[in-house]
């Protein structure tokens, strides 16, 4: 459920007119529902309540400071894998207590940003990450609280590029090694166990994977106590998939997934985590865009459009599909016209839609992706010179630019042209 709904005949953000945005920034334009984001997220603290818990948002998905602003002041915690991503966490106002550090690279640097400036914990994902957290800790004096990221070997069964929880991928230790890694963990100084992490994919369409990894992580958890760790929190990852095209079958509701939860680890007594990312953030932002020209070919017809896969790669990156809406609502029974839907630049990948029908449509009429909150505006680029895409955040009647689209002389300017040239 989102609030970008036709009123009146035109597509609404909540209560603002899309068209009136455009109109006000220029196109490519990000638009997000404050609303939306503010319900995705409750539904999560529901699905998980009466369990003690905290419901981190991945801010990988989307990392704006003003969404990170709305949803720490609902209460959530940040899943950072950087610390850039950190700092925009600190940025938005939200304590080191509620940010985890999760990711396969964390840098020494990185460590020592994280431990001055306070943090939940790390989820360390191997040996030597924990070797070198132990000296940074050591170094400056300090305790670093961490969970080991352990692999299930469970099949998410979600896109090859988004799976991350089979023993073939990058991710975690072996939960089969697991034993080993948190006794080492208890022998290095500056190092304090708190838990146990898992996450095993992204976009995931069915609950058995994480009741499967859950149970895996519930069985774990008493083979460490009576080895005699102080497993007291099991950080759950994210993952959990969204609708991209509405009429279809629904991915799991958050409360079903919290059942899981109950059910699978509930009974252990932990405080629970889980990093949330695209549920919250996918469905309430919008990527609005004009229609250049619309190109007659051989055998169809192109509509090129202002975005391109700079601005929004996953149709090129993950064979993504969007929903794409015209920002007039067509007329009832108005015949539907196949398109290939593309961007400006010079690649086949700049394709966002192959023969997507959609109501005839002419240049300067403004349509918009759907479901392009998450991974969206964090994955876009200034490929071909083309300027960031700027992000606008709606609430009710108000809304506002919260990152501006930079000018050409900005871009070209971060260039410089060495004196000895
Ligand atoms: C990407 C990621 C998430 C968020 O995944 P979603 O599918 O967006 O919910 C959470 N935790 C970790 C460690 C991740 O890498």
């Amino acid at each position: 459920m989102d609030h970008f709904l036709y009123r009146n005949g035109v597509l609404h953000a909540e209560d603002v007119p899309v068209a009136e945005i455009a109109a006000q920034v220029g196109t490519p334009v990000y638009i997000y529902s404050a609303a939306t984001l503010t319900r995705h997220f409750r539904l999560f603290q529901e699905a998980l309540s009466p369990l003690p818990h905290l419901v981190c948002f991945a801010i990988k998905s989307l990392s704006n400071v003003a969404v990170l602003k709305l949803l720490g002041d609902l209460g959530a915690g940040m899943d950072v894998v950087s610390i850039g991503e950190y700092l925009r966490a600190k940025a938005a106002g939200v304590p080191g207590e509620r940010i985890v550090f999760s990711g396969v690279g964390k840098t020494r640097a990185e460590m020592r940003a994280a431990l001055e400036g306070g943090i939940r914990q790390f989820n360390v994902e191997s040996e030597p990450e924990l070797m070198a957290l132990s000296e940074v800790a050591t170094s400056l004096g300090k305790v670093a609280p961490i969970t080991v990221r352990v692999n299930p070997d469970v099949d998410a069964r979600t896109h090859a590029k988004i799976a991350t929880g089979k023993k073939e991928n990058k991710f975690g230790i072996p939960i089969s090694r697991a034993s080993e890694v948190y006794a080492l963990a208890a022998r290095l100084p500056g190092i304090e166990v708190v838990g146990i992490d898992v996450h095993i994919g992204s976009q995931l369409a069915e609950l058995a994977p994480f009741e499967a990894a859950f149970g895996k992580v519930a069985e774990l958890t008493q083979r460490l106590r009576a080895e005699g760790h102080d497993i007291r929190r099991l950080d759950l990852g994210g993952g959990l998939g969204i609708p991209y095209t509405r009429g279809n079958e629904a991915p799991p509701l958050p409360m079903h997934y919290g059942e899981i939860i109950k059910r699978s680890v509930g009974h252990l007594g932990c405080e629970i985590e889980i990093e949330p990312g695209r549920l919250i953030s996918g469905n309430a932002g919008l990527l609005v865009t004009e229609v250049i020209y619309v190109k007659s070919g051989e055998d169809r017809d192109f509509l090129i459009v202002d975005a391109a896969m700079n601005d929004l790669v996953r149709p090129s990156m993950y064979d993504a599909h969007h929903d794409i809406v015209p920002v007039v609502e067509p007329a009832a029974g108005v015949d539907q016209h196949p398109y290939d839907v593309v961007g400006p630049i010079c690649e086949t990948g700049d394709t966002f839609a192959r023969a997507r029908a959609l109501p005839p449509l002419a240049a300067g009429d403004l349509i918009a992706f759907r479901s392009a909150g998450a991974y969206g505006a964090v994955m876009a680029s200034e490929y071909n010179s083309r300027p960031l895409v700027p992000e606008v955040l709606v609430k009710g009647e108000h809304f506002a630019v919260i990152r501006s689209r930079p000018s050409y002389i900005e871009i070209v300017n971060r260039d410089s042209i060495p004196e000895w040239l």
